[in-house]
């Protein structure tokens, strides 16, 4: 019998949709090098350009020599090293909750949460736009799932007034994102807030893509909007404008109690690396001092100028409103054209196609970086305007 993999991968070629690893030699940073090439890289979530930065590089370093490289077991046997608890204290002073937990990703995190919190009987209601590990997180829970299209408050008070009808004793829980993943718009938080409240369900907030980024100190969204206290369940992740690696929960000492004992992502999962824990230690406690405020802002600076020279035909209405620009296509295969001649001409930037985004809305994702420089924004527009329009 044939195991059909050939025919599987045939057909994702034909349709645009086969997808290729790519290896680069060099650190994270807006120009990287591949097989002696230098390309200019407008595809990394690190938006700060933390993943190279020296003071996370030294934490790390020095986690090493004292801890050694792995931390042995999972977390609740004996892999618990001080470097997770101090990144966990420092998260909850980041966030301004009782306590937070960190995961081993931001993936484990939401399946984790969400299996631990949820169940047969509870409600998840979902933005449609969230992202993979939250819908994965939600299905597997086993709890009956609503999605409202993106960012429409009307059907999410109408899933939650079938909530309530439906599942009169169970938990309810809405679940979105601060900066949507592959649009970079956000979510309408303080009428989510509202409408949560009047139905006494639970929100959980996905601010992976607004730590860093939105807020005094970069605290994200909530923050920005001074909702902070009206999120139940903050979720982030160390992997984006940390620059790290790992995921975490920030909320109630009894939340992240019952995630200890319940969230199998945690439990069943060797303790990150102690050196992961303080470079993401070292990142939030450089975020919160002045070196952060300041490369938030030449970020934000290289947003605008952004703004300014992209071809209006290709941003169309939108504005920017995070560090993640999207360029919508349509086709995966015109998508996947123009991330190729681009390139070509030296610039990363990654085609986004179904299943990630809609069949028929496949783009190109910008991220922008606080270390690009003017000269690299001005020609990636440039390169839009020859090759793509
Ligand atoms: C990247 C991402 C995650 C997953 O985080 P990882 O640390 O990469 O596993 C979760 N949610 C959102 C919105 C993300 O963009």
């Amino acid at each position: 019998m044939s195991d059909g993999f050939d025919e599987e991968l045939r057909d994702l070629r034909a349709r645009s949709l086969l997808r290729r690893l790519r290896t680069f030699d060099s650190p994270q940073q807006p120009t990287v090098s591949q097989g002696g090439r230098q390309l200019v890289n407008f595809s990394s979530n690190d938006y700060l350009g933390l993943a190279a930065e020296p003071a996370l590089r030294e934490a790390a370093k020095a986690a090493i020599d004292q801890f050694g490289v792995g931390s042995g077991s999972a977390r609740l046997v004996c892999g618990t090293l001080s470097p997770h608890t101090r990144l966990e204290e420092t998260l909850a002073k980041f966030n301004g909750t009782e306590a937070a937990l960190a995961f081993s990703s931001g993936y484990a995190t939401a399946v984790g949460t969400l299996t631990a919190l949820a169940r047969e009987g509870d409600v998840i209601v979902l933005d449609k736009l969230c992202h993979a590990s939250l819908i994965d997180g939600a299905k597997l829970s086993g709890a009956a799932l609503r999605v409202f299209p993106h960012n429409h408050l009307g059907k999410l008070e109408s899933h939650l007034a079938w909530a309530r009808e439906h599942a009169p004793e169970g938990r309810v829980i809405v679940v979105t994102e601060a900066v949507f993943s592959m649009d970079g718009d956000r979510a309408p938080l303080a009428e989510i807030v509202a409408i949560k409240k009047r139905y006494n369900a639970l929100l959980m907030l996905d601010e992976a893509h607004s730590i860093g980024v939105l807020g005094h100190h970069g605290r994200g969204l909530a923050d920005v909007l001074r909702l902070h206290g009206d999120v139940d369940i903050h979720m982030g992740t160390l992997s984006k404008a940390l620059g790290v690696s790992g995921g975490y929960i920030a909320g109630s000492r009894k939340l992240i109690e019952l995630l200890v004992n319940r969230a199998r992502s945690f439990i069943y999962s060797t303790a990150p690396p102690p050196a992961a824990a303080a470079a993401a230690t070292a990142a939030i406690e450089w975020l919160m001092g002045d070196a952060g405020e300041q490369r938030r802002e030449l970020l934000w600076r290289n947003l605008a100028r952004l703004g300014d020279k992209l071809p209006r035909s290709l941003l169309g209405e939108r504005r920017i409103q995070s560090a993640i620009v999207p360029i919508i296509l349509g086709e995966s295969e015109r998508a996947l054209d123009a991330a190729e001649r681009l390139f070509e001409a030296g610039f990363v930037v990654p085609a986004i196609r179904y299943p990630t985004v809609a069949k028929d809305a496949a783009r190109l994702r910008i991220t922008v970086s606080a270390k690009h420089t003017a000269e690299q924004i001005d020609a990636l527009c440039a390169a839009l305007e020859r090759l793509v329009i």
